[in-house]
């Protein structure tokens, strides 16, 4: 039996907002306090894809290459930039550590175990009426060539290996047009992941926090919490713009901040911004799937009315400052792909240009844990690309472990005291 009976949750991100839902279902009285709108920083303007094959580690092998090569390149979509903030070099060394074969393919496989049950979650909310649209497209992979198709698929080999749903065989020009005729001619091959699936991760949000509302959630919005306030080993309060509010338990799930309020609680996170962007564009030519351009780390998620193109690795500039240098390469891959976008000039002026910072571990996996020292205060944060997917797993697992006072094995490797 649980000793628990409260809980107050820092961050109505979608983490924040998934766990609440968890924590509620286990019959306990939560509050979830949030600086601004449930939703409306990180978990907003993103691609939204629920997506387990591609559920691996940002560093990677030849990651550090690709960013210093890319950083020198005008209009890249990819950027490292040391020079911006010399604070970060050393979290730049961890992260470049984690870029070897092994430690990626180690990743890949824990994140793997951690996102097998992805949609349970957003199946579950549709059946209980919550009306989360989970579209099932897939997401398609486009390619100027059929080499890099080729190249793209083998790439996913071990995915295939673990049993999720890669194809065998690529496309050619005719196959693929006919799935995805808003696709240019220079798009000459590719594949569908069949069993992918997206939400509009903003819309999400408003309808969980909704629902959470409805199920006696207390969602205290506007409001900051400034100060934790802990004594005998536990966390006590939390201080915040709006007053004192007592915390029976505690979880961190403010995205980039949780470095911040966990270093308030001695732990040291090593938590930082991967800076991306994204773009509406309102048409009628929306491609009906979410698309992932080659290798361009450029994507396009089908949205009411549009589309969103997304994309953007700025790591070290922590501000949400808008890099026109980086709008304009996301919109030259795009052109490459899409049939109808629209000219550079409207682009430039579009009102839904948006910048997100991920949060971000150097080993590019997230931490669900107890935060070491204090019996009642826990982290889930960290999910860099892939927070709105792993969001009702991670909020399911750390319940798990709040209620029954048990690490699911699941979560072995998402250990705060790792750093
Ligand atoms: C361009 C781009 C594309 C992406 N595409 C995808 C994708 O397709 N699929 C995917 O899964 N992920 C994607 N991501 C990553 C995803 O957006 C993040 O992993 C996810 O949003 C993180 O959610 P979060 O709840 O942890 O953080 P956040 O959404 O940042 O939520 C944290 C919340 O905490 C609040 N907060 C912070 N400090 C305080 C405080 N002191 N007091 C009270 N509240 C506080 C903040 O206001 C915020 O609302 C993308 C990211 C970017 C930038």
């Amino acid at each position: 039996m649980s000793a628990l009976s409260s809980v107050t949750v820092i961050g109505g991100g979608a983490v924040g907002l998934a766990t609440a839902y968890y924590l509620r279902k286990a019959d306990l009285d939560v509050t979830v306090i949030e600086s601004g709108r449930p939703g409306r920083s990180t978990s907003w303007g993103n691609g939204g894809w629920l997506s387990p094959v591609l559920s691996i580690p940002t560093p990677g092998p030849g990651m550090p290459r690709m960013g210093i090569v890319e950083t020198f390149q005008r209009d890249s979509a990819v950027a490292i930039r040391p020079h911006a903030a010399p604070s970060m070099i050393p979290w730049l060394l961890r992260f470049a550590r984690h870029c070897t074969r092994s430690a990626f393919e180690s990743g890949s496989a824990r994140l793997g175990a951690l996102s097998r049950e992805m949609f349970d979650g957003f199946d579950e909310l549709a059946d209980l009426g919550v009306p989360v649209e989970v579209p099932r497209q897939g997401n398609l992979r486009a390619c100027l060539t059929e080499a890099e198709a080729r190249h793209q698929l083998a790439g996913l080999a071990p995915m295939r290996a673990a049993g999720y749903a890669v194809p065998d065989r690529i496309m050619g020009a005719e196959e693929i047009h006919e799935l995805e005729p808003e696709l240019s001619d220079g798009v000459r091959s590719g594949f569908n992941l069949p069993e992918e699936r997206h939400v509009d991760p903003g819309a999400f949000c408003d309808t969980l926090a909704e629902y959470l509302v409805k199920q006696g959630v207390r969602l205290l919005t506007d409001t900051r919490v400034t100060g934790v306030s802990a004594s005998g080993g536990r966390v006590t309060a939390v201080e915040t713009t709006g007053g004192q509010v007592r915390a029976d338990a505690l979880v961190v799930a403010a995205g980039l901040d949780t470095r911040l309020i966990a270093g308030w609680l001695g732990a040291r996170l090593p938590i930082r911004g991967g800076k991306g962007y994204s773009f509406f564009v309102p048409s009628e030519h929306s491609p009906s799937h979410p698309l992932y351009l080659s290798h361009t780390k450029v994507g396009v998620t089908p949205l009411k009315g549009g589309y969103r193109v997304l994309g953007g690795m700025e790591l070290a500039d922590e501000t949400l400052r808008i890099n026109p240098r980086m709008i304009r390469g996301m919109i030259r891959v795009a052109r490459r792909y899409l049939r109808h976008l629209p000219a550079d000039e409207s682009l430039d002026r579009l009102p839904d240009l948006w910048a997100g910072l991920r949060p971000m571990t150097p080993d590019g996996l997230p931490v669900i844990d107890h935060l070491p020292h204090l019996s009642n205060a826990y982290v889930n944060s960290g999910h860099g690309m892939l927070g709105v997917g792993l969001c009702m797993v991670s909020g399911a697992a750390l319940t798990d472990f709040m209620v029954s006072g048990r690490r699911p094995d699941v979560l072995a490797p998402f250990g705060a005291a790792r750093f």
